[in-house]
């Protein structure tokens, strides 16, 4: 049932390469989902056909017309652009009397391995809103002549109790995930009676170069994030790592997708929500009715009356791809996978009909009529695709949005493309199976 896709799609090397590339300069720029929502709206600007909803600059909506009408029901791509990172706490910058240095405090988002993040460089980008409502956007690291943050690791020298005897998960507490951030230290005259602060220091620093206050770090989206620019990996290069592949790299796929299907047989929509990674809670998250209000304002953009109860009809009549990504095959922890239904590295696109934890708890679980639809589509068009399951059963688990755009009666099926290393500054994606993603996205749109 699994084939190479670079066997399937050996005639379409130039395209694979070319759209990698435009990839990796999207991926390398959209470290924040602020940043992916910014970089579409740049992307389309002048395409009077596509329609867009906004959330708040976090997530979004783009319509397209389809051959059929509205209310015959919409076909929607819905993918997540947060991805998992260290967000700066409210009262952050201190300096350590004892260390004589100054760091920021953080509170991590969404699942990360915590030990990956030690000992490497570090950017900080995102936004600062003062209080009389003035933004400021903020990126620091990612320059070549910038200087970067980082979170200083332990020794092994001195490791043996603290860290060496402990598991993973307790080697690093997320209590000392600390930035570094200054150490400069000269002792003057005039510091002898309230004496020196590295602290006032940096933040005298901050003050000048942004124009922030301590106090604005409260009303502020600092994201901590790997410094640096995605790579090509391996000597063939067919693979791209980076930052962020969950999911922008569904974000990516499916919104050149829409853009660029020659025809919409349905009515389209590609969603972008942001909270994924934190239980898809708040009103930019899939569990919030963004997915309706923006149907609605599709609705009044049609000219058809917003009845919320035509808007449930179209929700019950309409599908959905829940794109997002998979685990691929670790060829080092082959334990917890099993190997009959886990994807493989480019096999292209991985069609998932459920996902959850545990006998399936949590899972939307596609149905077969609505699977049969998909692969219907996808073998017609020649788009490489594996059937797939996240892990060996009882093995842990995982979820996506797809059960929350359920819940009005939208079919929906997980499919995105496997990673390695998922959730880890480096994650790494084959580019035929980025490209295999963006081409089942886009037959889906073009399709009957
Ligand atoms: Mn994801
Ligand atoms: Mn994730």
């Amino acid at each position: 049932m699994k084939k190479s896709g670079w066997t399937l799609l050996s005639d379409k090397r130039e395209d694979i390469e070319r759209f990698a590339r435009d990839y990796i300069d999207f991926i390398s720029y959209a470290k924040t989902e602020r940043r992916v929502v910014k970089y579409i709206l740049e992307k389309i600007k002048g395409r009077d056909d596509l329609f867009v909803v906004h959330n708040r600059s976090k997530a979004l909506a783009i319509y397209r017309k389809g051959k059929r009408r509205l209310t015959d029901g919409i076909r929607f791509v819905a993918a997540h652009i947060d991805a998992p990172r260290i967000d700066l706490k409210p009262v952050s910058v201190y300096d350590d009397e004892q260390a004589k240095v100054a760091l920021m405090e953080t509170h991590y988002y969404g699942g990360i391995k915590k030990y990956q993040w030690v000992a490497r460089p570090i950017s900080i980008v995102g936004t600062v809103v003062k209080e009389d409502g003035t933004r400021v956007d903020i990126e620091i690291g990612e320059d070549e002549e910038d200087p970067v943050f980082t979170f200083a690791d332990l020794l092994p020298h001195l490791a043996r109790k603290v860290q060496y005897s402990k598991n993973l998960v307790e080697a690093i507490p997320g209590e000392k995930l600390d930035l570094l951030i200054g150490s400069y230290h000269e002792e003057k005259k005039e510091d002898e009676k309230e004496g020196f602060s590295i602290k006032k220091y940096i933040l005298d620093i901050i003050k000048e170069k942004y124009g922030i206050d301590e106090e604005d770090f409260v009303s502020a989206e600092l994201e901590v994030v790997p410094s640096g620019k995605a790579r090509e990996v391996g000597f063939d290069r067919s693979m791209i790592g980076a930052y962020g592949h969950d999911d922008r790299i569904c974000g990516f796929a499916s919104f050149r997708a829409i853009l660029d299907a020659d025809k919409t047989e349905w009515p389209s929509v590609v969603i972008l929500f942001d909270k994924e990674e934190i239980g898809s809670d708040g009103n930019t998250g899939a569990q919030s009715f963004f997915l309706e209000y923006a149907t609605l304002k599709i609705m009044e953009y049609e000219g058809i009356n917003r009845d919320p109860l035509l808007l449930r009809d179209i929700l019950f009549k309409s599908q959905a791809i829940s794109a997002d990504v998979s685990a691929a095959v670790n060829p080092e922890w082959k334990e917890v996978h099993e190997l009959k239904n886990a994807p493989l590295m480019g096999h292209g696109i991985a069609l998932l009909k459920y996902t959850g934890h545990g006998g399936k708890y949590g899972a939307n679980d596609a149905h077969a009529e609505y699977v049969a639809l998909i692969r219907r589509i996808w073998n017609r068009n020649n788009v490489p695709w594996q059937p797939a399951e996240l892990g060996k059963v009882d093995e842990g688990g995982g979820g996506t949005v797809a059960k929350f755009l359920s819940r009005g009666g939208i079919d929906t099926i997980d499919a995105g493309p496997p990673l390695l290393g998922m959730h880890s500054p480096f994650e790494i994606v084959s580019k035929v199976d980025l490209y295999s993603s963006y081409l089942a996205y886009r037959v889906f749109f073009e399709e009957e």
